[in-house]
């Protein structure tokens, strides 16, 4: 399985900086916002944050958050 670098993606609430995690680098866990469930460690999935700069790159760093792959594709 392939897991992509970070890029960016339009969604429709704006452009997103995208970050695949492998199940390696996934050592915590982390609730996803699309579903509310747990992200559990050892479980590929994506961090993503906004790319349009609306808050400032800092804050938008600082907001970014961890999704289940699934649930950020259908985001
Ligand atoms: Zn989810």
């Amino acid at each position: 399985m392939i897991y992509g670098s970070l890029h960016t993606e339009s969604k429709r609430d704006g452009q997103w900086n995208v970050q695949p995690l492998s199940p390696t680098s996934a050592s915590k866990y982390y609730t996803c916002p699309g579903c509310g469930l747990e992200i559990a460690p050892g479980i590929a999935h994506v961090v993503a944050w906004r790319a349009d700069g609306l808050m400032g790159e800092t804050d938008d760093l600082a907001a970014r958050r961890h999704w289940h792959a699934h649930c950020w594709k259908i985001k």
